[in-house]
């Protein structure tokens, strides 16, 4: 199986400008629908300079899968459109990724997006409010 490197991208303390230490290495098969399964090997970083220990992980890794995660984002992503868009049942999408994945798996990971997409609504609310009203300000319409 191939392994893919990832690494902290930050490569100095953002809180005491010294350089990132070696915490250690982090590796995890990823399973995903537009790449083949593969090795994720991760290097995480730390710094402890006078200050409380932070930790610093690659942001193009959880980019792509959640922390602990075994399937990366598009797995979630598709099982959620297969399921709730497209109306198949979590045994059909389990054969429909052939990537593996159980019909239970595709039902949590499913479950899980829905929770996610609550979730990215709540916390932007403001924002898609304050859009809302620009869009449709009355006084936009007697100018
Ligand atoms: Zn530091």
């Amino acid at each position: 199986m191939m392994e893919l490197k990832f690494a902290s991208e930050i490569k100095k303390c953002p809180v005491c400008g010294e350089k990132l230490k070696y915490y250690k290495t982090v590796k995890r098969i990823v399973k995903s629908v537009n790449f083949s399964s593969f090795i994720a090997s991760e290097k995480i970083m730390q710094c402890n300079n006078g200050h409380e220990r932070m930790i610093f992980r690659s942001e193009t890794l959880s980019s792509i899968i959640a922390p602990y995660c075994k399937y990366t984002n598009d797995v979630l992503r598709e099982s959620a459109y297969l399921r709730y868009i497209e109306g198949k049942s979590c045994s059909e999408i389990a054969t429909m990724l052939a990537i593996g994945i159980s019909e239970r798996q595709v039902a949590n990971l499913s479950n899980m997006a829905l929770e996610i997409f609550a979730k990215i609504h709540e916390e932007n609310s403001d924002k898609i409010r304050n859009a809302m009203k620009l869009i449709y300000a009355p006084d936009r319409w007697h100018r």
